[in-house]
């Protein structure tokens, strides 16, 4: 069986156009967002966007995922603009994928694939390679079960059990294995590094957590000045990483610096990244940053809240941080987050500003939690 590839490694780099469909139970703010995120997104994977196209439709196409006729539209500027992949912000199934690429002559891929391509390539240590190898084959053997049943609905019966019923069987059955075996190496990390995290249980574990490109691994490198990797995309880090920060002389913390936190994120890549995520459970404090200079912030801060939920940490103690008040230029705006968020802290990371609050008040809650 050849290996799955969702990889976007071109020569050079891909021009694209993205695609979103609002339906009546979805609104076209929100398709509006969620397209921006997708072209942060296809930056990141080293994507140029060209155009991003929203279409309106009562329904899904079954066939096309947008119309045959919006499909044909798209074809004609394909051609026009040079264009080599289209990224769809939801997720496609793989008859559409076929008949999309048959009639338009291109490369077409999801959101999912697009994130999945991005964790690949971002992943550092063994443990992320495998987590990020799971996800991919969880993803894949899900499109390959819809793809089967599609063709057993649509030409099934007497006739029809070739051999590519025969080989779907077997790259599923391969597929399967190989994801029990990753499983078990995963189990066996997990398993020593839950042991190492016990041994280190007195210490007081300081998670930053927040909606990605917030400035988490700024406010890391600020408040350790450690050389975490600080990169304007999103998903720049996706292995954790642990450092010490002096609180005061005898007050010392474990700070850990996680992924990023997204809208839509692949509930695949969520299972996967449970054991990443474990630093986040196992925190005893929790510093939420918060981009405060980008419009959706309400949105991101209860995506975050939603995944907190997820995970069945809501009731950590949280430190809120309002980050990037340098980039505020209109004077209404502090105020008005102040009254709604009294307890918030308000800092720079990158100028480094009031970070010397942020220590104050993580002592206050180290103290006060006993
Ligand atoms: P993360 O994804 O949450 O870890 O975000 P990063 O720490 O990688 O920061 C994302 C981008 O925001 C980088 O370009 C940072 O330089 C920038 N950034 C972080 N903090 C601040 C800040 O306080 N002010 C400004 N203007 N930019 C910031
Ligand atoms: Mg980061």
């Amino acid at each position: 069986m050849a290996k799955p590839q969702f990889y976007l490694t071109a020569p050079q780099t891909e021009r694209c156009i993205l695609i979103g469909v609002v339906t009546p139970d979805e609104k076209s703010w929100q398709v509006e967002i969620n397209l921006n995120e997708l072209a942060a997104l296809a930056e990141t994977a080293g994507a140029q966007v060209v155009e991003k196209i929203i279409q309106q439709r009562p329904q899904l196409d079954p066939a096309y995922y947008i119309g045959r006729g919006k499909a044909a539209d798209i074809a004609a500027r394909v051609i026009d603009q040079n264009i080599d992949l289209l990224i769809f912000d939801n997720e496609l199934s793989s008859t559409q994928i076929k008949n999309l690429e048959a009639l338009i002559e291109v490369k077409v891929i999801d959101r999912t694939a697009l994130i999945l391509d991005i964790f690949a390539a971002h992943a550092r240590t063994r443990e992320a390679k495998l987590q990020v190898e799971m996800a991919q084959l969880s993803y894949y053997l899900s499109r390959l079960t819809r793809q089967w049943s599609h063709l057993s609905r649509q030409v099934g019966g007497i006739g029809t059990k070739g051999p590519g019923e025969t080989q779907l069987e077997t790259d599923r059955r391969l597929i399967r294995r190989r994801m029990a075996s990753l499983k078990h190496e995963l189990d066996k990390i997990e398993e020593q590094d839950r042991t190492q995290r016990k041994k280190a249980r007195t210490n007081i574990n300081v998670a930053i957590i927040g909606y990605t490109n917030a400035g988490k691994s700024t406010l890391m490198n600020a408040l350790t000045r450690a050389e975490t990797l600080v990169e304007n995309k999103l998903f720049a880090t996706l292995d954790t990483t642990v450092r010490r920060l002096h609180l005061d002389p005898d007050k010392t913390v474990l700070l850990s610096d996680t992924v990023g936190f997204i809208r839509k994120l692949p509930p695949t890549l969520i299972a996967s990244f449970k054991t990443t995520l474990a630093q986040t459970v196992d925190a005893d404090i929790l510093l939420h940053v918060v981009d405060i200079s980008n419009e959706n912030f309400y949105e991101h801060i209860n995506v975050v809240n939603e995944i907190l939920g997820e995970l069945g940490i809501s009731a950590k103690p949280v430190l809120l941080i309002m980050n990037k008040v340098d980039k505020i230029n209109d004077n209404n705006i502090l105020p008005k987050v102040k009254s709604l968020y009294p307890e918030a802290l308000f800092i720079s990371a990158r100028k480094n500003l009031r970070l010397d609050r942020v220590k104050a008040a993580l002592l206050e809650a180290i103290n006060s939690r006993g």
